[in-house]
C-alpha cells in the first residue's frame, strides 16, 4: 500500500473545517528562492513550480542556496505542499530514440531538483503515442517510469490526466491505471486536472459522473494514489478535447466546481490552480480566495443535503 494519503481524513461533510491546501502554479523566474514569497503574496498554501523553462530542453543550473530556501519553506510548513511540473516536451511514448533520450534526461533532472527541495511530488504528462495506441507503447513507458522511479528520494511521481487530444496518453483513468498497475511502484500516483477531465468528456460537475469517476479511480488503482488536484475551470466545452483553462468559477464548469472540490474522497487533497488569473499572469489572490470559497460552499451544500436526508 502507498504511504499516508494527504486526504486520509476522509470525512463526512458534516465535520467540515476549512483545512484545504489551496495552492497554485507559481512562477520560479529569477530562481526557486523567490517562490515562497510569491506564494505568500497570493495567500497560497501550496505551490507547483517549473524547475526549468517549460519551453526549452535546456536545464536550469540552480544555485544550491536557492534550492535550500524552498526546501526550508516546505520543511517549516510555510509552504505546505510542493509539486514540480515536468516540461511538456517530454514524451515517454515516442518512437524517436533522440526524443526519448532527451525526455529521460529532462525527467531525471526534474526528479533531482524535486528530491533536493523535498517536494511532495512531480507531475508528469506521459506523452503521446501518436496514433500507435497505448498498448503498443506501454512496455517502453513502463521501462522509462521504472528508471525515473529508481531516482525518487521522497517525492511521488504523479501522472496527470490529459485533455484527450490526439494520441495523448491519460485521456481516461483506465489508461493511467494500466500504466500504474504495470509499473507497480508504491510512489507512482495520479494528479487529476478538473479541466482536463471535463474537456475529455467527463462532466465532473454532475454528481453521477463525478461519483463514477472517483469510484473508477478507486477500483482501478486505489484512491490513495490520487495525491493532488489541478483545479481549473474549462474555457472549452465538455468533450471538446481542447485544453483551455479558465479562472475558477468563470468557465463552463462555473459554480459546479464546488461539487467536484467537496467530494468526500477529494475534499482533503491539495488543490493547485493553473488558471490564467485576472491580470493574465497566472493564479492570483482572488483565484485562491475563489478556490477556498467554492470548496467551502460545496462542503456546506453537502452538509445541508445530509441533514435533509436524515
Ligand atoms: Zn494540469
Ligand atoms: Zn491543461
Amino acid at each position: 500500500m502507498p504511504g499516508a494519503h494527504p486526504g486520509a481524513r476522509v470525512r463526512e461533510a458534516a465535520s467540515y473545517a476549512d483545512g484545504v491546501i489551496a495552492g497554485a502554479h507559481v512562477s520560479s523566474a529569477g530562481g526557486l528562492h523567490n517562490v515562497p514569497a510569491r506564494a505568500a503574496a497570493i495567500a497560497a498554501d501550496g505551490v507547483q513550480v517549473f524547475i526549468q523553462s517549460a519551453r526549452t530542453w535546456k536545464p536550469t543550473a540552480h544555485r544550491p542556496e536557492d534550492l535550500a530556501v524552498l526546501r526550508a519553506a516546505r520543511e517549516s510548513g510555510q509552504v505546505q505542499y510542493i509539486v514540480c511540473h515536468a516540461i511538456y516536451f517530454i514524451n515517454l511514448a515516442t518512437d524517436e530514440p533522440a526524443l526519448l533520450e532527451k525526455s529521460r534526461a529532462a525527467l531525471l533532472n526534474t526528479i533531482d531538483v524535486a528530491n533536493a527541495i523535498a517536494a511532495d511530488g512531480i507531475v508528469l504528462h506521459v506523452g503521446s503515442h501518436k496514433g500507435r495506441g497505448l498498448e503498443a507503447t506501454l512496455p517502453q513507458i513502463v521501462a522509462e517510469l521504472k528508471v525515473a522511479l529508481a531516482h525518487l528520494d521522497g517525492p511521488w511521481l504523479l501522472l496527470e490526466n490529459s485533455a484527450g487530444a490526439g494520441g495523448t496518453i491519460g485521456r481516461d483513468p483506465v489508461e493511467l491505471a494500466s500504466i500504474i498497475n504495470a509499473v507497480d511502484h508504491p510512489r507512482l500516483g495520479l494528479c487529476i486536472d478538473t479541466c482536463h477531465a471535463y474537456v475529455s468528456g467527463v462532466d465532473v460537475t454532475d454528481p453521477q459522473q463525478l461519483d463514477a469517476l472517483v469510484e473508477q479511480l478507486d477500483t482501478l488503482v486505489g484512491i490513495d494514489r490520487l495525491r493532488c488536484l489541478h483545479v481549473n475551470d474549462a474555457a472549452a466545452a465538455c468533450g471538446s478535447n481542447r485544453d483551455r483553462h479558465a479562472n475558477v468559477g468563470e468557465g463552463e464548469m462555473g459554480d459546479g466546481l464546488a461539487l467536484t472540490l467537496s467530494h468526500p474522497l477529494l475534499a482533503d487533497l491539495p488543490m493547485l490552480l493553473e488558471t490564467p488569473g485576472h491580470e493574465g499572469n497566472g493564479p492570483d489572490a482572488q483565484e485562491i480566495a475563489t478556490l477556498r470559497a467554492l470548496h467551502a460552499a460545496g462542503l456546506k451544500r453537502r452538509q445541508a443535503k445530509q441533514k435533509r436526508a436524515r
